[in-house]
């Protein structure tokens, strides 16, 4: 199945290389969304994903405190948020920048995405302008808004929210969007993007 994915991406990703060095992820097929480090081509290096988040569990928790390894959507929502991470840190300058909680969700074409809202500045910055590079949706914090529940807020059929925090989601998070809104959130557990 994987080579059968990477067969069928891999001329799709040498074109898209070619002529663009922003982030590559046509957000509407389904194949894409799928698509993970060990699908892509071992030479484009920024435009792939983490190949240690790859290796890593990623977890979805349900309501009902279920946990399951993510799906394929799923992991690409956390590797979403966490690629965003991943290249806004660069710009970091504070080590609470470090402390931001990145979340992404696919719907209606595309992924939306923003930060905790007690984000400082500059990760809000940051972040919001890889998100624009790549041409995602930028959600603009709210208060002190937790990213998973901010995205559920601006989208009500939001199915599956991915997070770059290794704690995954906390408990008011938990109640509030997995168990009484039924949104699981999936994440790395323990990886630092
Ligand atoms: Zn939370």
């Amino acid at each position: 199945m994987k080579r059968l994915v990477a067969s069928l991406l891999l001329p799709m990703m040498l074109a898209f290389a070619s002529c663009n060095s922003a982030p590559n992820m046509p957000a509407n097929t389904s194949a894409s969304r799928g698509q993970t480090e060990a699908d892509a081509p071992a030479s484009s290096s920024e435009t792939t994903l983490t190949p240690q988040a790859a290796d890593t569990y990623c977890t979805s928790r349900y309501w009902g405190n279920r946990t399951y390894e993510c799906n394929a959507s799923a992991r690409t929502d956390v590797e979403i948020a966490g690629l965003m991470y991943k290249r806004a840190k660069v710009y970091f300058t504070n080590s609470s920048d470090y402390s931001t909680t990145v979340g992404a969700t696919y719907i209606f074409g595309n992924y939306y995405i923003t930060v905790y809202g007690g984000s400082t500045a500059n990760a809000k910055t940051q972040i919001e302008k890889q998100v624009r590079a790549a041409g995602y949706q930028w959600v603009t914090p709210s208060g002190y808004v937790h990213a998973e529940q901010r995205l559920k807020d601006v989208q009500p059929y939001a199915v599956s929210i991915g997070i770059s925090n290794p704690n995954g989601p906390c408990p008011s998070c938990i109640q509030n969007v997995v168990e009484t809104q039924q949104t699981p959130i999936s994440w790395y557990p323990g990886y630092y993007w």
